[in-house]
């Protein structure tokens, strides 16, 4: 038989949780029976701990599957979990510790955000917006990007984030896909000193979006901006002036809580649509065992509201947990590349939830900075967003851990609403590079073409077996591509995009997306694998790999190679890695070409572009370029891949 995905790579460090670790943590061994014993009563036990305004009378509809509704006919309002509950007991508790890229600081207790959230969703209301309106959202890191999204849950009105980083042709794709009524907006963003003109990219929108009625404007950068009396509104002239009173709305278990765009890595976003009540539970539930959070935690994710991760990371999971968090405005080198690394400092961090890409880039930068602070607040450190590739797991775990933190890589997607692998930090040994094993509640598999289990010691398309309450509801607007992306290519099955192999010990390894997996010479190799052996070699801090077409192998492997601190690419380091590549894992995943690039091309939150390389080792027309961070990286590597196949 031949494998679905190959099983190349091989890692066999562990690392168990300390036993002081163990001894305190939220989750215990038992829960991970309690889940598989009842997996609905462990999600109707999870839900019982948010705030409910009337009870739901099913756990889980499967009669319309896919489109599966849980919580059926309970009533809630979302905020009422995140902050009205924490008045009484935690109303003077931190919420958020803000900081700004030119160093400005603002904090908030829950009280101060619960006031600023009803001012907010009062003049949202004045303006006319309601319940079942969707909200566009295109802000930098403010303290008023988390404000303006539970306004608008505050007032049922489904938001729509567009990172702050999109340019305008992106915002009028997600304007219109959603429908919005409203963009709240900025003058502009900090990105390393720079202004981002949010406004001015927002006017240049708004002749193309009919549906948007008005712009509210946040204060920030200070730069001027165009103004449409009656339509533009300044945050500080109608939010300080609002009531501080506003009654949340009732809300179904199954009304629409947002709709956010997938990042694009392959293909053109999605518009994912999440309810309230599963989301929220998946959300916290998630949050409190991943990150164990306890009450003097200062939990910092880096991620920005722009993404999944800072929806359910930053916004809903902490604060439904009445959790303490950090918020960064910036970018991690300003002014210098140690800005993180201070942060940790200045506020005594205890837990850090960043992505690989972040994590390689430090160590193309070099270990003088982490090493410039003192970092021993941390006790929990976590990664999400790509597979992290053991050298970079275990540089993460010396340098930025200092050896005694446990990691949680979380394997989740902007589909899944909320983490679904990932070690439980005081029960789950860890090995470097591995997502171990799912989320209690959640019944993922590995399986082959034909949709069977492949079992421990092969690869194959990760699947989710049952449906899980933060689930995807739809592609809003799109019913059909939901069915036809998510549910058609196994019967019953959830199909994630991602390849993934299951040990010999029932541990999970994501092997990147089966859009990207090489077929050489009739093995199915990911590109994840050949990626972490070349990170292995000293020389690398980052790589990709895609095949491109070859007349002998039928694809042949290309590698793109980014160089750790100041080393400088050879013909000599290139026959090494490549002899690298084949002591690791074997010949067959010898990269035929390297290129050593500067960086690679990524989607605006960070991850890895494979198909904009393939487009280019097949001289094609580049693919869908509205979600590309670095389109003059692009032009760069072009000129070298075509260099080097001259000389081949
Ligand atoms: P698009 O669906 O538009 O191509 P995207 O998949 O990058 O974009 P996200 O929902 O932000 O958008 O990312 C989810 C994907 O990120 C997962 O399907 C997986 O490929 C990858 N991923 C996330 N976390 C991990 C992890 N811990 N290990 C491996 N891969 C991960
Ligand atoms: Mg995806």
């Amino acid at each position: 038989m031949s494998e679905t995905i190959e099983n190349l790579f091989s890692e066999d460090r562990t690392f168990p949780p300390s036993p002081e670790f163990a001894a305190a943590a939220n989750a215990t061994p038992e829960i991970y029976d309690r889940a598989a014993e009842d997996r609905l009563a462990f999600w109707a036990d999870e839900a019982a701990k948010l705030q409910w305004r009337a009870p739901w009378s099913k756990v889980l509809d499967d009669s319309k599957a896919p489109f599966y509704q849980w919580f059926v006919d309970g009533k809630l309002n979302v905020t009422e979990s995140c902050l009205d509950r924490h008045l009484d007991k935690r109303g003077d508790r931190i919420a958020f510790y803000w900081e700004g890229e030119p160093g400005d600081k603002r904090t908030f207790t829950y009280r101060e955000l619960y006031e600023e959230v009803c001012r907010c969703a009062n003049a949202l209301k004045a303006m006319g917006v309601t319940k079942g309106d969707s909200v566009a959202i295109y802000l930098g890191m403010v303290p008023e990007l988390p404000v303006a999204m539970l306004a608008c849950a505050r007032i049922g009105a489904a938001h729509s984030v567009v990172f702050g980083g999109f340019s305008t042709d992106a915002l009028v794709e997600r304007i219109n896909d959603a429908n919005s009524v409203a963009v709240i907006t900025g003058d502009g963003a900090w990105r390393r000193g720079n202004v981002v003109p949010l406004k001015e990219n927002v006017d240049r929108a708004l002749p193309n979006t009919p549906s948007v009625k008005n712009v509210l404007v946040v204060r920030r950068t200070e730069n001027p901006v165009e103004w449409q009396d009656g339509r533009d509104h300044w945050y500080h002239d109608v939010v300080p002036a609002a009531s501080a009173d506003c009654p949340a709305e009732t809300m179904d278990s199954e009304d629409l809580l947002f709709v956010l765009y997938t990042s694009g890595s392959t293909g053109k976003p999605k518009g994912i649509a999440h309810s309230c009540a599963g989301y929220l539970t998946g959300a916290a539930s998630t949050h409190r065992n991943v990150f164990d959070i306890k009450d003097d935690d200062v939990y910092w994710c880096t991620a920005d509201c722009g993404w999944v991760t800072g929806h359910t990371y930053i916004v809903y999971g902490p604060l439904a947990n009445g959790c303490t968090s950090l918020i960064y405005e910036g970018t991690p080198n300003h002014p210098d590349q140690d800005r993180w690394w201070k942060l940790i400092a200045d506020y005594k961090a205890t837990i850090l939830y960043t992505a690989p890409t972040a994590i390689r880039t430090f160590m193309k930068w070099g270990v003088e900075f982490p090493q410039r602070h003192d970092l021993t607040s941390l006790r929990l450190i976590g990664t999400v967003g790509e597979p992290i590739n053991p050298e970079a797991w275990m540089w993460y775990h010396e340098h930025i851990g200092g050896g005694r933190c446990p990691i949680v890589d979380t394997w989740w997607q902007t589909e899944t609403g909320c983490i679904m692998i990932s070690p439980l930090p005081g029960v789950t040994e860890t090995k470097p590079g591995s997502a171990t094993v799912a989320m209690p509640g959640i019944a993922v598999d590995v399986v082959n073409e034909e949709g069977e289990s492949v079992g421990r010691g092969h690869g194959g398309y990760l699947v989710v077996r049952e449906p899980w309450p933060s689930m995807l509801r739809t592609i809003y607007g799109d019913p059909d591509r939901y069915r036809e992306v998510y549910w058609s290519k196994f019967d019953g099955l959830y199909f994630a995009g991602d390849g993934c192999k299951i040990d010999d010990d029932g541990y999970l390894w994501l092997l990147g997306r089966v859009d990207d997996v090489m077929l050489v010479s009739g093995h199915n190799i990911s590109t994840t694998e050949v990626e972490s052996a070349l990170v292995d070699h000293p020389a690398v801090a980052e790589s990709a790999v895609v095949g491109r077409k070859d007349d002998r192998t039928g694809q042949a492997i290309a590698a793109f190679v980014v160089l750790r601190g100041d080393q400088q690419g050879s013909e000599t380091l290139l026959q090494e890695l490549r002899l690298h590549v084949a002591a690791k894992i074997g010949p067959i995943a010898k990269p035929a070409s390297i290129v050593f690039t500067d960086d690679l091309p990524k989607t605006r939150s960070g991850k890895i572009m494979r198909r904009l390389l393939r487009d280019i080792s097949e001289e094609r027309q580049l693919g869908d370029v509205t979600t590309l961070a670095n389109s003059d990286i692009v032009e760069a590597i072009r000129d070298r891949a075509h260099a080097a196949s001259d000389e081949e």
